[in-house]
């Protein structure tokens, strides 16, 4: 599944254990969101820090919360495969290391959604690109190039 999927679900989805495959804002709203539902959490990434991309205060509180909630923090890891039992990583010291998961939930790799843009080529209009559809980030980014994109006209 999908972090969009989980957090749209009216239900936290079946299963106990849950790795959170990313680990910047998504991966840690999603991964806070199954802790609070009482999923075993696990929570990966390949860089260093979680949620570099999160405000201070906030990244602070949802840290806290994760660590609180006994969530398994898993930074510096290079992703091996998705086996029958969870994914398989190595952690940062190179080590093998099945994190085992009912549940999978892919919170990285977001692109640029450009259907919206195809629809209007050739049709000889300006186009301004504002938001996730230039490139996927936070919603203080769209507001701010939409805001801009509306001063250009
Ligand atoms: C799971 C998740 C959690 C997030 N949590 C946060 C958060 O806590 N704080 C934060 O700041 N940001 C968060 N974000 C990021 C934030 O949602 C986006 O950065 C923001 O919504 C981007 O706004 P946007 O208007 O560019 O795109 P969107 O909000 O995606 O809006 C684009 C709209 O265009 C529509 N559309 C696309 N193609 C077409 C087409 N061809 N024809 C018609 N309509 C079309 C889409 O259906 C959509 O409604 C989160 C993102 C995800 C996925």
């Amino acid at each position: 599944m999908t972090a969009g999927e989980v957090l749209a679900g009216e239900e936290a989805p079946p299963g106990d254990a849950v790795v959170v495959l990313g680990g910047e804002m998504i991966g840690v709203e999603v991964a806070a969101y199954l802790a609070q539902r009482g999923k075993i959490v696990s929570i990966t990434r390949r860089g260093e820090k979680l949620a570099e991309n999160m405000g201070r205060t906030m990244r602070r509180v949802f840290l806290d919360y994760l660590r609180e909630n006994g969530a398994g923090i898993h930074t510096g890891v290079t992703y091996r495969k998705i086996t029958g039992e969870g994914l398989l990583i190595l952690d940062e010291e190179g080590r093998e290391v099945l994190l085992p998961a009912d549940l999978i939930v892919i919170a990285a790799g977001l692109v640029p959604e450009e259907s919206a843009e195809r629809v209007v080529e050739g049709a000889g209009l300006e186009v301004f690109r504002v938001g996730d559809c230039s490139k996927p980030r936070n919603i203080r980014w769209a507001v701010h190039e939409g805001f801009e994109a509306g001063f250009e006209i």
